[in-house]
């Protein structure tokens, strides 16, 4: 028989939707507007795609395993050095590997209980322990989260914003974790949304990285970047951390075409600006259409909203598909929609509508 550990056994897979093509096709549905994944509707930095032609000529050769311009392009950014900075294949391959590398059987991971489900899998994959800590009014707990450390804990994740709820912690709350957290924890700061967030209160975690302290801060291509199809992310680290990471990172993980659609896209500010302010401007927008429908969405950081629909959020999401909308169902009633073109969030506003007045 085949031979598996109880913890891999114990792994649900990460069920992506179809293709909307394959969706349009079943429904009958000329058109679908998906607002899924928290990804950039006004598509990839045209610098970007530009980029990315020139590179065809060489895609017989191997990648950069090194990523020296881009990792050199992201140190100048951050002003850290080129050996704090490493990529990823997005950066969910980052989280896997610092599981991997950190964790040992039955070390511990201190997590939020509402946070991105890829780090529970990651540290179940690592045959290492999630301590899920209750949020607090859909915010990080972080006092609670300090004092979830044991000698056992390795890792503690801090997802801000936080997908799925969109909030943020402060520059206050952070400190006083950090004064609480041991050396034997790394501390994982998954900004994905990093760009989106404009609270002048928002946490300077690169601070810590640059203090020298045991923490990572995770960021993406895939979001404001909108280059979520080619997978890169990166992390900024202390030359430590990194160096161990680098022991486990597969040689070739960010591939060539999305090297050069990085550096071309990191120096389109033009294009980060207009996402940023469109996104500002049409959360407003799905807000008050959600609040106008009596539902309250969390505040958010992000570039999406997180609410309570008040009724089954897969019946929610299967009436929505119905009428050509896909949203993503959380858990229970809890729903996140993605902020998208004017036109897209005003076709989801209208489903959303229909739906509650058809089944109120
Ligand atoms: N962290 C968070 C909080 C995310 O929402 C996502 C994307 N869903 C990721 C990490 C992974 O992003 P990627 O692998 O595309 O860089």
């Amino acid at each position: 028989a085949l031979i598996v550990h109880p913890d891999i056994d114990s792994l649900v897979p990460y069920v992506p939707g179809k293709p909307i093509e394959e969706l349009q096709r079943e429904l009958g549905l000329s058109r679908i507007v998906k607002l899924a994944s928290n990804e950039n509707p006004l598509g990839p930095s045209p610098k970007a795609v530009a980029a990315i032609g020139p590179v065809t000529g060489s895609l017989h050769r191997y990648p950069d395993g090194g990523a020296f311009r881009l990792r050199t392009a992201l140190a100048e950014r951050w002003k850290v050095t080129p050996d704090q900075v490493l990529l990823g294949n997005g950066s969910d391959e980052i989280l896997g590997l610092l599981a991997r590398t950190f964790l040992s059987p039955a070390d511990e991971a201190v997590m939020a209980s509402e946070t991105f489900v890829i780090y529970k899998m990651e540290v179940t994959a690592a045959h290492g322990k999630s301590v899920t800590v209750p949020m607090k009014n859909g915010r990080h707990d972080l006092s609670a989260m300090a004092d979830a450390i044991t000698p056992r804990t390795r890792l503690l994740f801090i997802c801000n914003p936080n997908n799925p709820t969109g909030t943020m912690v402060t520059e206050t709350e952070v400190r006083a974790l950090m004064q609480r957290v041991p050396e034997q924890v790394v501390v994982v700061f998954d900004e994905a949304y990093y760009e989106y967030a404009d609270a002048a209160d928002y946490a300077d975690s690169l601070a810590y990285v640059k203090q020298g302290r045991h923490a990572i801060v995770l960021r993406t291509f895939s979001k404001i970047y909108g280059l979520a199809g080619l997978r890169i992310g990166y992390g900024l680290t202390t030359p430590e951390i990194a160096s161990y990471l680098n022991r486990l990172r597969p040689p070739f993980n960010a591939n060539s075409v999305a090297q050069e659609a990085a550096i071309a896209a990191l120096g389109d500010e033009t294009h980060v600006t207009r996402s940023r302010s469109l996104n500002r401007e049409q959360m407003a927008v799905v807000r008050q259409g959600l609040e106008a429908l009596g539902l309250t969405p969390l505040p958010s950081q992000a570039n999406f909203l997180y609410f309570d629909a008040g009724r089954d959020g897969r019946e929610l999401f299967q009436a929505l598909l119905r009428e050509g909308v896909i949203v993503r169902h959380i858990e229970g009633s809890m729903v996140r929609v993605t902020i998208g073109l004017p036109e897209e969030n005003q076709m989801f506003l209208a489903a959303l509508r229909n739906v509650l007045e058809r089944e109120p």
